[in-house]
């Protein structure tokens, strides 16, 4: 059996999507489980739309994502490295051209002088008619002399294919046996433009042919191509490969993914703080089951256990939170250091915006890791969770201080009893374990509920409702600014409570 050898094949007209990384993932764990070759081509002949920019951020997602390939581009604008360079379409012209004079010179296509005016008045007629779209076969029975007529006479001749009557059966790997008779493809179909630019669907077979490629694992939105490119196939005389439709990515109303519904460039994930461990493992569950209940695994895991036996029929829902979930559980398992190096661009770009006063050093970024790694659901969440501790000065509105159950006098009453009985701790040592009796002996003693009066201190100190366990978080604060604090909040509810300006 041919040496398994797979592809993914992206057209630089955008950045890159969840969707393509999802099949490129499948892609490279298909070639890493069977010991097969993973390539990458660039398909861009829609030159309009195509554009470096888009290259560099296909490229460099799937770089960061840690999926590498064996033969094709590896930098945007730079050459490739493989036995069947180019892997960029439009390098590769001369053959497409080649191809198309095969077909043409064997009759199994033909060149088409139709205007863009006739074909628009054919599907005129055949919409007014109820009939679906289909070429109506004008300049299939040309002869040679009319041809030549119509060449002399300037017009310039896209090429079509001659499709064949019959039924094509295609044993996909993921959804069974699908069967598509020929005479629903619409008609003889155009490769080559009158521009002489040819059309992805002819592109894309000759590429997989001159590539050897075994599988074409690819998204179900190709499933309807596939008879024409099995026809294409056979035309050259190359055997088919194997095609594998892998199930559509859904938004959470179920239908196609979106960017109006739902994010879809990777690289809105990377700035959010999304794990390439954690994007790896969900793409990867994107369709595919481990047929166990594990669900935490590492790409080397993954390609063990990948097969296309246990990919989904159905549309795989993108789920953010369980994404998330699993980007957690993630953060959890990196190694202290490696949290610390991928927390700090995110805490230099929350200093950047304003949002933090300092960008803080590694050390202390490690030691508050312990009160942090596992409330983090993505890294961009660590200046929501702990950014005050690198602020100058709290902004605080009072009125958030004041727990529900309680009046602003309270509120006031009990953080500078609270604040008292910090300082009493702090004086002796300032640990968390020791903070936490006292307090709850004062909440007691007043007769307050300890969760108002720890929410009340929470807020008065760090100006949020949620952060990490109370005591933890005075203990990082230090007990300057902790008391600090709690004297401005004090005064500032004082104010409240006396009805002036806060
Ligand atoms: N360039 C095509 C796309 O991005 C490739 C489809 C295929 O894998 O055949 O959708």
């Amino acid at each position: 059996m041919a040496d398994t050898r797979v592809r993914i094949a992206p057209s630089p007209t955008g950045p890159l999507h969840i969707g393509t990384a999802r099949t490129a993932l499948f892609n490279a764990l298909y070639a890493r489980h069977h010991g097969g070759t993973f390539l990458l081509r660039l398909e861009d002949t829609d030159v309009a739309r195509s554009t470096l920019a888009f290259e560099r951020d296909i490229l460099e997602g799937l770089h960061w994502l840690g999926i590498t390939w064996d033969e094709g581009p590896d930098a945007a604008g730079e050459g490739d490295f493989g036995p069947y360079a180019p892997y960029r379409q439009m390098q590769r012209l001369d053959r497409y051209k080649a191809a198309a004079d095969d077909l043409v010179a064997r009759d199994l296509a033909y060149p088409c002088f139709c205007t863009p005016e006739e074909l628009d008045a054919d599907r005129k007629a055949q919409e007014a008619a109820r009939l679906p779209p289909r070429y109506v076969g004008r300049c299939a029975t040309l002869t040679a002399d009319e041809q030549a007529q119509k060449r002399a006479a300037g017009l310039p001749a896209a090429l079509r294919f001659r499709v064949p009557p019959g039924v094509i059966e295609i044993d996909d790997a993921v959804r069974g046996r699908v069967e598509i008779d020929t005479s629903n493809l619409g008609g003889d179909f155009v490769i080559v433009r009158g521009d002489g630019t040819p059309l992805y669907h002819f592109t894309v077979v000759v590429d997989d042919a001159a590539m050897q490629i075994t599988h074409v694992i690819r998204g179900e939105d190709h499933l309807s191509n596939t008879p024409k490119h099995i026809l294409l196939f056979r035309a050259l005389g190359h055997p088919e490969p194997v095609f594998a439709h892998l199930p559509l990515i859904l938004n959470a109303d179920r239908t196609k993914m979106s960017k109006r519904k739902s994010q879809t460039a990777v690289s809105d994930y990377i700035a959010q703080g999304f794990i390439r461990e954690a994007l790896v493992n969900y793409l990867a569950l994107l369709g595919w089951s481990t047929g166990t209940e594990e669900e935490i695994l590492s790409f080397d895991e993954l390609a063990r256990r990948f097969d296309l036996d246990h990919v989904q029929k159905g549309g795989a829902v993108f789920d953010r939170e369980r994404l998330e979930w699993i980007n957690g559980q993630w953060i959890r398992k990196l190694e202290d250091e490696d949290l610390i190096e991928r927390l700090l661009p995110f805490l230099e770009a929350d200093h950047a915006a304003g949002r933090i006063d300092r960008t803080p050093g590694a050390d202390e970024v490690r030691a508050v890791l312990p009160m942090i790694r596992e409330r983090l659901p993505v890294l961009g969440a660590v200046g929501d969770l702990i950014g005050f501790l690198w602020l100058d000065d709290l902004e605080l509105d009072p009125e958030t201080v004041v727990p529900k159950r309680w009046d602003a006098a309270t509120t006031a009453d009990a953080l500078s009893a609270a604040r008292a009985v910090i300082a009493d701790v702090g004086a002796v040592s300032f640990e968390s374990e020791e903070l936490e009796p006292p307090l709850r002996a004062l909440a007691e003693a007043r007769g307050w509920k300890a969760g108002d009066l720890f929410m009340a201190i929470r807020v008065a100190v760090t100006g949020r409702t949620a952060t990490p366990p109370l005591f933890d978080t005075l203990v990082a604060l230090g007990p300057e600014r902790t008391l600090a604090r709690l004297d401005s909040a004090a005064a500032a509810v004082q104010r409240l409570a006396e009805g002036g300006p806060a």
